[in-house]
This record gives C-alpha cells, structure tokens and sequence, in this order.
C-alpha cells in the first residue's frame, strides 16, 4: 500500500491578491477578492462583446496583481455604469465601483489607453456642468471634436438633431455657481483625501510584507 501523500494547502484568492487588490478594496467599497470568476457578469454585459477585456477577466487580472493592463485597459472607460454585473453577481462585486475608481488611478498615473476618448468626454461634460449647472450640448461636441479632432465622427446626426431642437445654440446657464465650485472642490479634496489612505494602506502592507519575509528561516 502506497504511503498516503499530504495533499497541498489549497490556494486562496487572498493568498493570490497582492496591494493593488487590497487597495482596489478599500478605494472602492467593494471587495474583488470575493469573486470566484463564475463569469454571470460577463454574460450580461453590454459591452463585454466588443471591449478589450470582460468583467470577470478585469477581476481576474486584479487578483493576479496586473495593475498596468488594468489601468491602459479600453474596458474600464467603456464600461456603461449599467449596474447589470452587480445584479447579476451571487458575490455582490460591484464591477461598476470597481472601474470608477480604476478610471482615477488610470487619469493620476497616466495610463489612460489612446484607444479611447471617453476621458476627454467626461472631462468637457463636467466642465460644462460645473459652469453651467447644467449641459450645454452643443457646447460639448465642439470642445469634444476640437479636442478629439473627430471632426466628421457622427456629423450625419447633427441635421436631425438641429432638426429637433437638440442642439440650441444658447444653453441654459442655471443659478448657484458658488454652490456648485464648492460641491466640486469638496469632491476633489474627499478623492485626494481617499488616495493618501490607500497610498498609506499600501505602504504599511508592503512593510509588513517585507517584515514577515526577514522573519522566515
Ligand atoms: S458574477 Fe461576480 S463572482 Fe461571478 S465572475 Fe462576475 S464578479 Fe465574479
Ligand atoms: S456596469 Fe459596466 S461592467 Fe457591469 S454590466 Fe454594465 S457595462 Fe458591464
């Protein structure tokens, strides 16, 4: 009879997951490390189809701590915010979290891909509102072709726009502007405020880790 073999401890996501998981954590409100790649996520995903990664992989390049690909990937701009992933997850990872906050780090470091313009977009929409109150459309397409050069992108949609009253020439300029420049600074400084805590978590696990590494024999 063959001596019984210890079997190997099994592997855990955790044991898996390095700081970039971690920190994803903390940032986010949401826990990457409790998805077991079931991949429900992935099949109602609208943009799954044609983006560079789906949800459950983007989780999974998380766990294996590949933070650049993460950060230069197309998917986490192209992601819609439809909340469908979170609906349909038996582990609750909120994908959608996930990816406001790999937007953020991916705009601080820049690894924004040049595959996408959506930053640009985001960018001329929130400016717009934050002078406004409100959008002003036609506005926003031009800064956003000026910036983008897409000059003729979608031009065939303007005539039937214009058509509609989609596109008035003044927008609408609403009241409260110190209101509003206060609302933004105070997200800014909450963001700066989030981003030191995470750097700090990330530098205290890292000490940590080396610490335990001298203690090994
Ligand atoms: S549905 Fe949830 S548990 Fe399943 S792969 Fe997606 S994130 Fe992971
Ligand atoms: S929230 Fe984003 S990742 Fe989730 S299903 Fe919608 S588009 Fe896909």
């Amino acid at each position: 009879m063959s001596p019984r073999t210890a079997s190997p401890a099994p592997l855990e996501v955790g044991d898996l997951a390095g700081d970039f998981a971690q920190a994803l954590a903390a940032l986010s409100g949401t826990s990457p490390l409790s998805c077991y790649q079931c991949t429900k996520c992935s099949s109602g995903c609208p943009v799954a189809g044609r983006s560079d990664l789906r949800p459950h992989e983007l989780v999974r390049l998380v766990h294996l701590g590949e933070r650049e690909e993460v950060l230069r990937s197309r998917f986490i701009w192209e992601c819609t915010s439809c909340h469908t992933c979170i609906t349909r997850c038996p582990q609750k990872v909120d994908i959608c979290s996930m990816n406001d906050t790999l937007r953020e780090l991916s705009l601080r470091e820049g690894l924004v891909t040049r595959h996408t313009a959506a930053p640009v977009f985001n960018k001329a929409f929130l400016d717009s509102v934050r002078k406004r109150g409100r959008v002003h459309e036609l506005g926003l397409m031009a800064v956003f072709k000026l910036r983008t050069r897409r000059f003729l992108e979608d031009m065939d949609k303007a005539p039937m726009m214009l058509a509609k009253g989609k596109l008035p020439l003044f927008g609408e300029r609403m009241r409260g502007r110190h209101g509003r420049e206060s609302l933004f600074r105070r997200a800014a400084q909450a963001g700066r405020a989030a981003q030191a805590d995470v750097a700090a978590q990330a530098d205290a696990a890292a000490q940590a880790d080396a610490a335990a590494q001298e203690r090994k024999p």
